[in-house]
């Protein structure tokens, strides 16, 4: 399972759902538009959560405890690949298991990829778990496009994460003729193009697996939209913070 980017979590799609999962109102039927590549991070990111007996996702209840180190958990129950649409068969299978009561957790969630290419056959399987699920049953449904069919879509919660709203990734800074050439464009720019570089960095961090990078630059990313700093202070934060790697903590301590 891959991790959730950070510039996900700033989305005001994203913001409202999860603030809905963190006060325990957590929905039984969900569909979430984004693009395929993020499918596997929101529904790992949310099943931990439906699956914890507190929606924390990692207080060691016996929810969280029945994960396995290779993201699988007895309660937690996948179509299949990232944008494969499951057929009438499995769509069929996976009703049925979510209506077993739960192995581990207080709930059961099962996580449809591909829902917008379901055909009309596998949707109707789902439609009667979906009016009246059994109380402990949760739906995920994941699409790429905004083309939920009518009938799934009235009886879901419903949330876009709009692509547009993501970041390009972005390669950092690896040498000094590259550091200088990027303090000499940026010097010409402005604070929020600073910004928008650190948040593009953060995805090519990402995608790179290099996660304690790109939480320094998520980290950084919030300094400068919560703080109004100068061009010059943005520039030095950025070098300071990712090429020399001083803890942010010192940084805007001194900045200030
Ligand atoms: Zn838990």
């Amino acid at each position: 399972m891959s991790a959730l980017p950070p510039a996900v979590a700033g989305t005001p799609s994203w913001i409202v759902l999860s603030s809905i999962f963190d006060s325990g109102g957590i929905p039984q039927s969900c569909a979430v538009v984004a693009e395929s590549r993020l499918h596997d991070a929101i529904a790992c990111f949310l099943a931990r959560k439906v699956l914890c007996s507190n929606g924390t996702g990692d207080d060691g209840c016996p929810g969280c405890n029945g994960w396995t180190d290779a993201a699988t958990h007895p309660d937690f129950i996948l179509s299949g690949a990232p944008g494969e649409s499951p057929r009438i068969d499995r769509c069929r299978a996976m009703i049925a298991e979510l209506s077993l009561k739960p192995v581990v957790s207080m709930r059961r969630l099962a996580v449809f990829f591909g829902s917008d290419g379901m055909s009309q056959g596998a949707a109707n399987c789902l439609l009667k778990t979906l009016e009246e699920p059994p109380v402990y049953a949760h739906i995920l449904l994941l699409l790429e496009t905004n083309t939920l069919l009518p009938t799934l879509r009235s009886r879901c919660w419903f949330y876009v994460i709009p692509e547009e709203a993501l970041s390009k990734s972005l390669a950092i800074p690896a040498s000094d003729p590259e550091w200088v050439e990027w303090i000499g464009k940026a010097s010409r720019g402005t604070v929020e193009d600073v910004a928008s570089d650190v948040r593009d960095w953060c995805s090519s961090a990402c995608e790179a697996r290099n996660f304690p990078l790109a939480e320094r630059l998520e980290r950084l990313r919030i300094v400068f939209r919560e703080k109004r700093l100068s061009l010059a202070m943005s520039i030095d934060a950025v070098i300071l913070a990712i090429r020399e790697e001083v803890p942010c903590e010192q940084i805007f301590g001194s900045l200030r």
